[in-house]
């Protein structure tokens, strides 16, 4: 552990805490990439994807003001969940999906990013604690023609979201993608541009959308440029990961 991050298990430390400064440093990119886009950083939603990451630098995010986390593995999320159940955070599913876990995750997440499939929804619809507001939703669509990616093929996609607008427990929200990786900023923005194509034909057939879940640490300014309204950010945030 190095000086800095020691000194940031500490209120005083907080300040030159790595969390601060990669969250500072993450905050600029934002607002010049919003900037060249002509849009605001402030209407660009932050998802701290925590994943990998003990509690401490959760905690640490929480202070800067941070409410938004994402998580990909059940196991690993729900103690951290239950850890902070009393600060109001917001819990975002990102990971892939499988029908065992449809009940934790309806139980305990406010979103979820990578519903693909009807029976997932129906699922998740019918496991929906009564006592909660509904689950919020982003479907995931498969951008590229690789066959092992999950996500909705695009073909499919307005009819998955005529049925989850029909269950009553779910709110459909809007898409999110995973773009096969690529250094190419072009290559990036094409992708994220086809989600939007999506997102807008959604929305021209009537459906209430207002969120685009694009942009991770690597990309999100090519995100951010084609309409992100949310970007998932990991390891410009935390830095590296033991898992995932
Ligand atoms: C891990 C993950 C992220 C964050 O990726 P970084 O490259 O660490 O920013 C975003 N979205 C999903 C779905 C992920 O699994």
């Amino acid at each position: 552990m190095t000086d800095h991050a020691s000194s940031g298990q500490t209120d005083r430390g907080l300040e030159c805490s790595p969390q601060t400064s990669a969250y500072r440093a993450l905050m600029a990119r934002i607002d010049r990439a919003a900037r060249q886009a002509g849009r605001l950083g402030a209407d660009i939603r932050l998802l701290a994807v925590s994943k990998g990451q003990p509690a401490a630098a959760i905690e640490a995010l929480c202070r800067l003001g941070q409410r938004d986390f994402g998580e990909s593995y059940l196991q690993e999320a729900l103690p951290k969940i239950a850890r902070f159940g009393d600060k109001g955070l917001v819990w975002h599913f990102i990971g892939p999906m499988q029908t065992n876990k449809c009940r934790d995750i309806a139980a305990h997440f406010d979103w979820i990013h990578s519903l693909d499939r009807a029976a997932h929804a129906d699922r998740l619809d019918r496991r929906r604690p009564a006592h909660l507001p509904p689950l919020q939703v982003c479907l995931q669509v498969k951008l590229s023609l690789e066959p092992r990616k999950s996500g909705v093929d695009p073909d499919q996609l307005l009819t998955l979201a005529r049925h989850v607008d029909g269950l009553p427990r779910l709110r459909l929200r809007g898409l999110m993608a995973i773009p096969e990786a690529s250094q190419d900023p072009a290559v990036q923005r094409a992708a994220y541009a086809r989600l939007m194509a999506l997102f807008c034909a959604l929305r021209a057939a009537g459906h209430d959308l207002d969120t685009l879940s694009m942009g991770m640490s690597d990309d999100l300014e090519a995100a951010i440029l084609e309409g992100s309204t949310l970007i998932r950010v990991g390891r410009a945030l935390f830095g590296g990961r033991e898992i995932g």
